[in-house]
């Protein structure tokens, strides 16, 4: 059986290898993707020390550092299901969707999340060619701009408000008929000279010259009037789900799925950690995720020199 067996190979996952790894103890990584959301990134300008890099080199660099150590990485492996060790000190099983079962003394859960799609036309064909999922990351790209933010929620009009300080205009898209944000963040929204507001607009189509976004399309739903915004950017902002379907009934989720950790990243089960955008940590960020990747590997670390030899 491993040490520690972290599910999820992105930058939470990695960092908590190599930290679990320098423990001298087994580890072990069962990863989907190796590099998880990284591998979609263009360009990252915000990982500390690290002036600018892009995503794949990004990725490539967090595998290379994991297989530094003697980790076994086991890639191409989804975890279907987990099972809580049935006495202090025992293991705890991960079963993978294909029939293989997992034995470790403690896991590291670090499977990540995945951004809500819009699913119009021009969507998939301009990911990271004007359409783009993170505020924080992608913002400054988009300098002397003009682009469109979809969705009035919470992180449609946060983003709405901290694009309009770095970018020339910005067009906030809602489908409901009223923003659904937080009445202080709204009226912050309405006091800057430099945002439109459509609401009961649904969006049909970001349209593009086939190199780059130029538009986004919405239809007035009281009216049914079709118009179509020039612009060069459009963020999606209608949600980011954990990927933890899978652990439900097992490991305390909150009501939007994340995995509820505490300070240290213990979940409630005993020996299972969790640590990045799948967990309650906020700010869904690269360097976030493996700071708390370095936690639960420390965490996990604790739990095994405590634990009953069984
Ligand atoms: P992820 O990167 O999501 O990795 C999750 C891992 O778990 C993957 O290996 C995946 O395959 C695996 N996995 C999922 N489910 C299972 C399962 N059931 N079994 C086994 N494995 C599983 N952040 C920045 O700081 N700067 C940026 O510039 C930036 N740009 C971004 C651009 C885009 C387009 C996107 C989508 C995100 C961007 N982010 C950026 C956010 C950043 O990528 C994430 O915060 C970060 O990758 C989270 O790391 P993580 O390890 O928690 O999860």
């Amino acid at each position: 059986p491993f040490d520690v067996l972290i599910v999820g190979g992105g930058p939470a996952g990695a960092a908590a290898a190599v930290y679990a790894a320098r423990k001298g103890i087994r580890v072990g990584v069962a990863a989907e993707r190796f590099g998880g959301q990284t591998n979609d990134t263009m360009a990252i300008e915000n990982y500390i020390s690290v002036l600018e890099t892009d995503g794949p080199k990004f990725a490539a660099a967090l595998e290379a550092q994991v297989r530094h150590y003697e980790v076994d990485i086991m890639n191409l492996q989804r975890a279907d299901k987990i099972i809580p060790a049935s006495e202090a000190g025992g293991l705890i099983s991960v079963q993978m969707a294909n029939g293989a079962s997992l034995q470790a003394k403690s896991v590291i859960l670090s499977t990540g999340a995945r951004w809500r799609n819009v699913n119009v036309p021009g969507e998939s064909q301009y990911k990271n060619k004007g359409v783009a999922y993170c505020p924080h990351c992608d913002g400054p790209l988009f300098k002397g701009k003009h682009v469109a933010v979809i969705g009035g929620g919470n992180s449609g009009v946060e983003a709405a408000i901290d694009l309009a300080g770095v970018v020339k205009h910005v067009t906030l898209v809602e489908f409901a008929d009223a923003l659904k944000a937080d009445a202080v963040l709204v009226n912050k929204l309405k006091s800057l000279p430099n945002v439109t507001i459509h609401v009961n607009a649904q969006t049909t189509e970001i349209t593009g010259d086939g190199q780059k976004v130029n538009g986004l399309r919405f239809k007035d739903r009281a009216s049914e009037a079709e118009h179509h915004v020039e612009l060069e950017g459009v963020f999606v902002q209608i949600g980011l789900v954990p990927n933890t379907e899978f652990l439900k009934g097992t490991v305390e989720l909150s009501r939007f799925g994340e995995i509820v950790i505490d300070a240290k990243g213990h979940t409630n089960v005993p020996g299972v950690f969790a640590a990045g955008d799948c967990t309650t940590v906020p700010y869904k960020q690269i360097v976030i995720a493996a700071g708390d990747g370095a936690k639960a590997a420390l965490s996990a670390f604790d739990f095994l020199i405590r634990s009953p030899l069984v």
